[in-house]
């Protein structure tokens, strides 16, 4: 592939993302094509001859397209997932160009550089003490499960037992403390940390999904001899809910537990002069797991990880091999930090982000999502029929339609689907508390009030044709 080559094959590249991206606003959000249609589009007998990337490129994108969700949609609601902004999507593509194995200063050093100064701008954001170690990986799963480690490690070292020489057989045992409402990411990580359940102890939550501080004091002092570490989580991936993370922590500290803090989105609050007041004492915490892709709005996948403690981050993360080149001064090794070896060089879409937003864009980004999750809440209360069943503290809304005959398990996971169908907007259900319920989460910095305006609309005309 000469030069010129590249020079043809990536403009009919920019032409292509730049069709989709351009296309958002009309665009049916979720996708057109079916399980069958997809897989007739996309199955080729793989030929021994090669096929050129132009050919490649083109086919794919025609095949692609009908299965695509439209992620970064303005009127995409689904999940927690948020779109990307501008400079992060151009230094992801410059990420993919460059090519980077950003896991060694020795074989990417522009990137360790860049991750090590978007880690300083976040810790600042973000609230948290100046000395915390930090972790670009793939996601909040791989960001629970590094910090989580990082705990393992730590409360395990204080009563003299090395788990990463002597394994956890015959070790005192970790107990972990998690509220009713965790992300499913909590059980996996515990999983491969070889935490089971029976050494899971759960503390009930209230209807807002918040753990009862109340309830994790008497967990604690159940068991005070076995060490301990203690889930809080900031942002539930229903309601938005935050934990009482100042009684948290204290009430953990006061026992010497570790308390790790799954702030996926919710930690986001803190970036916003005006939220902070709901993570406030969330700085006191020993680790924190939050995630880029969400709602600071950066490309797939990256998520954070920052630990107050970094030794047990490196005792639980660090690597060594006889032919790695490991950094002998000042540099920065993220291998040390995440479970990935090689990997992307994901700092840089970060960076861009955050250098493009500055510190009172990533603020007004988070407010906007709530404010407008706060729109679709009032506009979709007063009408007939509807009922908003969480406190909107943050970007989260639940729905239900108990209609006219009040069968709302019945109504809603039909409007749900009505309204995926429908295509003007995307949003998914769930069952919250054993009810069937819609899903609203705003976390795209492209939704404006008038997106939310056209999606309720549409969202009432569905709930209207379900009867
Ligand atoms: C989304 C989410 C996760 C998992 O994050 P991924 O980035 O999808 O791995 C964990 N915890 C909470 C509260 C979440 O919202």
């Amino acid at each position: 592939m000469g030069q010129s080559d590249w020079r043809a094959l990536l403009e009919t590249t920019q032409q292509l993302a730049t069709g989709y991206l351009e296309g958002l606003p009309d665009r049916r959000v979720g996708p057109t094509a079916t399980l069958a249609e997809l897989r007739a589009a996309l199955h080729q007998p793989l030929l021994d001859e090669p096929v050129d990337a132009l050919t490649v490129t083109h086919d794919l994108a025609a095949a692609a397209d009908p299965g695509l969700m439209a992620t970064p949609s303005s009127r995409f609601f689904g999940f927690v997932i948020g779109g990307a902004v501008p400079a992060s999507v151009a230094a992801d593509w410059l990420t993919t160009a460059w090519d980077q194995n950003a896991g060694l200063y020795a074989a990417a050093p522009a990137a360790m550089v860049a991750e090590e100064v978007a880690a300083g701008w976040l810790t600042d954001l973000l609230g948290l003490p100046a000395s915390v170690s930090t972790g670009f990986v793939t996601g909040c799963q791989m960001a629970n499960t590094t910090g989580l480690a990082a705990g393992r490690h730590a409360v395990l070292q204080r009563v003299g037992w090395d788990v990463e020489t002597q394994g956890l057989a015959g070790s005192p045992g970790v107990r972990v403390v998690v509220g009713g409402e965790r992300h499913a990411t909590i059980d996996r990580a515990l999983r491969l940390l070889g935490l089971g359940t029976k050494q899971v102890a759960v503390v009930p939550a209230d209807g807002q999904g918040r753990m009862l501080a109340d309830q994790l004091a008497r967990v604690l002092d159940a068991d005070d001899s076995t060490p301990t570490i203690v889930c809080a989580q900031l942002g539930n991936v229903n309601t938005g809910a935050l934990d009482p993370i100042a009684d948290i922590v204290e009430l953990a500290h006061r026992r010497g537990a570790w308390v790790h803090v799954d702030g996926a989105f919710g930690l986001w609050a803190a970036a916003s002069p005006s939220l902070a007041p709901l993570v406030a004492g969330a700085q006191g915490a020993d680790s924190w797991a939050t995630d880029a892709h969400k709602w600071l709005n950066v490309p797939y996948d990256s998520g954070l990880i920052f630990c107050a403690d970094p030794a047990a981050h490196r005792a639980a993360m660090g690597v060594q091999a006889s032919y790695l080149i490991h950094a002998e001064h000042q540099e920065r090794d993220a291998m040390d930090f995440n479970p990935e070896f090689s990997r992307r060089a994901r700092g840089f879409p970060v960076y861009a982000a955050l250098r493009s937003l500055g510190r009172g864009g990533v603020a007004d980004l988070v407010d906007r999502c709530c404010a407008l999750a706060r729109r679709f809440a009032t506009a979709l209360e007063a009408a007939d029929g509807v009922e908003v069943c969480n406190d909107v503290v943050l970007n989260q809304v639940l729905v239900r339609f108990p209609g006219r005959d009040g069968d709302a398990d019945r109504r809603t996971p039909a409007v749900v689907h009505a309204v995926q169908a429908d295509g003007t907007c995307w949003l998914s259900g769930t069952v919250w508390q054993g009810r069937p319920a819609m899903r609203v989460s705003v976390s795209n910095w492209s939704t404006t009030p008038a997106d939310v305006d056209r999606s309720v609309a549409a969202i009432l005309r569905c709930a209207e044709a379900v009867g």
